[in-house]
């Protein structure tokens, strides 16, 4: 079957009734220990950040609570400082709410809902505010230049998520990993990726991944549950494993816990990975934050030969503006855009049955841009003028993407953003957001794009890090 959908049963990652029988109450464990272990926190957080500069107001506009490690399901909004105050409004594991002030053990809080009200600080954890600067109703889209591969980082007021991370040309790791080094410099107070997703397990998706658990806090991630055998893909598994708190979610298993078993391989021991698992990924709407919610369009969790034929393929609408991310879906073997798609490919199923689920303001293209993806025919049903193609000097069997036929029909529908432009412009960056592993050009034509109530627009952003302007070779 191409397209294989989990039933429709409990969300435990979009909040309603479902979650309201096994809440933890945040006082049920609370100890005079924990309570003077968060007091004095808050006073060490506190001063620290007074000695660099910040004043408790400023502190206030900048600082989230998140639920700590120990909450197992969410974290309680009460009318007032009490546990038996009235619940206002509850906060999942992979949420933020902004500290407005603070009583004895309690955390007063704005939800991105707009609801204010208080959590105990004994089940809450401080953290930066991850999207601090971005105004209420604003979202962005980063295509991050990772060479040849794919990297987005969206954002709005209240969460972050990453789909993919992966590159053919960069093989770098730690704080020189692309996709670090990007968020690191353009965003210093990120601490946390609510939301990672990894579209299908090919290297130029995955390679950078396991870099981000080490560097950021993860809290959901969605992978179709294709198992995949590669070195990268186990040290994937072995992140999520190890993540405190993480939820895994895959087409294949709802809820509990299962076991990923490798043996002696891969620079690595036998070992035996326990993973967490959430709720099994469907196709209804996952709330993101405030007006914010993302849909997987396309989910198939079986064995294919090809796994970009595991795409997931993600809605996302942001404050009344949409995107459409295509991961490596296909349309059929490398054809013009005029040919319709193959019958059974992806974009075949979609345009038979989603054609609501399409519509988009922004498509992330499928595949880099090659021409096994993009037929007319789905980029009709799409219907975007924002088109963002991500790629690299690194050769598909021989092929350099993305192809030029491609690139001409998405010019006739509206802008293409490309991260493969003028590669040799940041050359001598001094991370590796510019050069290249294997001391070929990789570019630094970062992508973003912003979605606000007034549309949707883009630009190019080179300018990172200590890049000299204008340096090439
Ligand atoms: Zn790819
Ligand atoms: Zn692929």
């Amino acid at each position: 079957m191409e397209r294989s959908f989990a039933g429709s049963g409990a969300c435990a990652v979009c909040g309603g009734a479902s979650e309201v029988g096994d809440v933890k109450s945040p006082l049920t464990r609370a100890s005079d220990t924990s309570l003077a272990r968060s007091a004095l926190t808050w006073v060490a957080f506190t001063a620290t950040l007074l000695v660099i500069g910040f004043t408790p107001a400023v502190l206030a506009q900048n600082v989230c609570v998140t639920p700590s490690a120990e909450v197992e399901t969410v974290l309680i909004v009460r009318r007032s400082a009490s546990v038996e105050s009235p619940a206002l409004g509850r906060l999942l594991p992979s949420a933020q709410a902004k500290i407005l002030g603070e009583v004895p053990h309690w955390y007063l809080v704005a939800t991105a809902d707009g609801k204010t009200g208080y959590t105990s600080k004994n089940w809450a954890r401080l953290t930066t505010c991850a999207t601090a600067g971005l105004a209420g109703g604003a979202y962005e889209m980063h295509a991050i230049d990772v060479g040849t591969g794919l990297s987005l980082f969206v954002r709005g007021d209240d969460f972050t998520l990453l789909y993919d991370a992966g590159s053919n040309d960069d093989t770098a790791g730690g704080a020189k990993n692309r996709v670090v080094a990007y968020l690191a410099e353009t965003f210093p107070g990120l601490r946390r990726i609510d939301h990672l997703i990894l579209s299908h397990p090919h290297r130029d998706h995955l390679e950078l991944m396991a870099d981000v658990f080490t560097n950021y806090e993860v809290g959901e991630v969605w992978d179709s549950g294709a198992t995949y055998d590669s070195c990268i893909y186990r040290d994937f598994i072995r992140a999520v494993s190890q993540e405190p708190g993480v939820r895994y979610h895959t087409a294949l298993r709802h809820m509990g816990i299962s076991t990923a078993q490798y043996e002696a391989k891969c620079r690595a021991e036998a070992e035996s990975l326990a993973l967490r698992h959430g709720a099994r990924i469907d196709t209804n709407p996952v709330p993101l934050g405030d007006g914010a919610s993302m849909q997987f369009v396309y989910v198939d969790g079986s064995k294919r030969s090809d796994v970009n034929d595991n795409s997931l393929v993600l809605r996302m609408d942001l404050g009344g503006r949409s995107a459409l991310l295509a991961g490596d879906a296909g349309g059929g073997p490398r054809k013009v855009p005029s040919v319709p798609p193959s019958l059974k490919s992806i974009e075949a199923t979609l345009v038979a049955c989603c054609q609501k689920e399409l519509k988009a303001d922004v498509l992330v293209v499928g595949h880099h841009g090659s021409m096994t993806s993009s037929r007319a025919a789905f980029l009709d049903a799409v219907g975007a003028y924002h088109f963002i193609v991500s790629s690299g000097p690194y050769k598909y069997s021989g092929t350099s993407l993305p192809d030029k036929e491609v690139i001409a029909e998405l010019d006739r529908r509206g802008d293409v953003w490309r991260t493969d432009l003028d590669d040799d412009a940041c050359a001598k960056a001094s991370s590796k957001v510019g050069l290249d592993n294997d001391e070929k050009p990789g570019g630094c034509h970062n992508v973003v794009m912003r979605f606000t109530g007034a549309g949707v627009s883009a630009s190019y952003v080179p300018a990172l890090l200590n890049v000299s302007s204008g340096a090439s070779d």
